[in-house]
Order: C-alpha cells, then structure tokens, then sequence
C-alpha cells in the first residue's frame, strides 16, 4: 500500500490528505492542494485515507491524458 501523493497538476506542491468528522465521527478523507487561488478542487470525501490518496492520484493521471 502506498500513501504517496502525485504532485498538484497546476502549483506542483505536494497536497495535503485531510479529513473532516461527519456523523457518528466517521473520518471523512479528502485530499486538496493547500496553495492558495490554486484552481484544484480537493477530492470528494471516501471513508478510507488510501482510497483518498488513489482518487487524488488517478485523477492527476485522468487529467494529464
Ligand atoms: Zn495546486
């Protein structure tokens, strides 16, 4: 299993995995770029960090062509 993140497509930082608590405190994983006016829209939420981190990076690929 790997967490690495593919770089931002637009700023090419590396963004960051986040999650927020939804009800019953289900982590709700997201991940997004954290540069400001950066035009990515972060992930929709998953209930798993590591499907977060594979929809982040599939697509960056999706997006590359
Ligand atoms: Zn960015």
């Amino acid at each position: 299993m790997s967490e690495k993140l593919k770089p931002c497509p637009f700023c090419g930082v590396t963004p960051d995995v986040d999650y927020e608590l939804g009800e019953q405190n289900w982590k709700k994983w997201f991940v997004k770029c954290h540069t400001k006016y950066c035009p990515v829209d972060k992930t929709d939420w998953s209930v798993n960090k590591q499907i977060a981190i594979d929809t982040w990076n599939t697509r960056h690929k999706e997006e590359r062509g």
